[in-house]
């Protein structure tokens, strides 16, 4: 099959479109023909360079596409059935896996991270990974989902506890996982506060669902809160922004708030004055994928279409370092995805 695999870390120019051996089928896994994989920043970090990354290595966590054949042991599944993948590898026995929390399990891996991913024909997965979809999604939409919306939805539901009335300051809105965060405050009913780079991007941020927008590269978003919010500040940060607007999110939380971050886009060695930490009683989340449960729970909301993915372009796999470039720009307004 094609493939795009890096055999060093670097640059877009690591990236080699070539022919690699098909997956092998065994009895307990599933093989997929891919149609659609979607981009992630998690990308950009993986070609530059990530401990537990084996070389040769073949990118990309988001993907939709058709079973190709089923392995021996899989009985409930047929060649022709439109999918897509849970990113996520887990152990499956351990007290993390057996309490639905995989993504805290010590043999956590990602799709793409830590094992091979979607950049190419065809994968091969097991039964647990496979999620059929509605007809009504694309697999271009649907490869637009799982990293996104599972990261969103556990940030918001599992770690910040979300309620309706409160009020959150999304950073990032064109990015996939600010897409995916406004449109799950607006269905759970919180007031949404979101950034973006420009007017184009913040009419989009409206269309989606934001109450409010602010240019942070034009006005100081601390500011902006406090007007917004009548000097209270909102009760959640959700963060992927990193160093360049760590300071601005913290000063943007009420006393009590929380802040929970996935990401680290523009480098992660922000600091934070630990008197204000305490005095504040802010609290601080980490958070990475989610557990198998949310994933069920999110994709639910997905296929009745009250949350919607949003595609920004796509590329044919042979152009993935233009896509990765691309990515890189900032350019965009959702998600890009590469189809072989
Ligand atoms: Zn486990």
């Amino acid at each position: 099959m094609k493939a795009v695999r890096i055999h060093e870390f670097g640059g877009s120019e690591v990236l080699n479109y070539e022919d690699v051996p098909d997956p092998e089928l065994r009895k307990e896994h599933v093989v997929i023909r891919i149609r659609a994989c979607a981009l992630n920043h998690l990308d950009l970090w993986v070609r530059k360079g990530l401990p537990g990354v084996k070389l040769p290595h073949i990118l990309g966590s988001d993907i939709a596409g058709e079973i190709a054949e089923c392995g021996e042991y899989i009985t409930d599944l047929k060649p022709g059935t439109r999918v897509l993948l849970s990113p996520m590898l887990f152990c499956g026995h351990c007290e993390q896996c057996n309490t639905g929390r995989q993504n805290v399990c010590p043999q956590f891996a990602v799709l793409g991270n830590n094992a091979d991913g979607g950049n190419c024909e065809l994968i091969a997965v097991p039964r647990v990974n496979v999620v059929p979809i509605p007809d009504s999604l694309t697999f271009t939409g649907a490869a637009s989902v799982p990293l996104v919306f599972l990261t969103a939805w556990h940030m918001l539901v599992g770690n910040a506890k979300l309620r309706p009335g409160q009020t959150v300051l999304a950073m990032g809105a064109s990015s996939g996982v600010g897409s995916a965060a406004i449109q799950i405050y607006k269905m759970l009913g919180a007031a949404v506060i979101t950034t973006a780079g420009n007017e184009q991007k913040q009419a989009k941020a409206r269309e989606l669902g934001a109450d409010y927008t602010i240019d942070h590269y034009k006005q100081k978003i601390s500011d902006e809160v406090k007007r917004i919010t009548n000097r209270r500040g909102v009760d959640v940060v959700f963060e992927h922004v990193g160093k360049a607007t760590w300071a601005e999110c913290i000063k943007s939380l009420k006393y009590g708030g929380t802040l929970v971050t996935c990401g680290a886009t523009s480098g992660y060695d922000a600091s934070i004055d630990l008197r204000v930490l305490f005095a504040r009683q802010l609290s601080l989340f980490g958070s990475y994928m989610g557990g198998e449960g949310e994933f069920d729970e999110v994709l639910k909301h997905v296929f009745a279409g009250r949350l919607k993915p949003v595609v920004d372009r796509t590329f044919p796999l042979s152009e993935t370092r233009a896509a990765h470039e691309y990515l890189a720009g900032s350019e965009q307004f959702g998600k890009v995805v590469v189809l072989p």
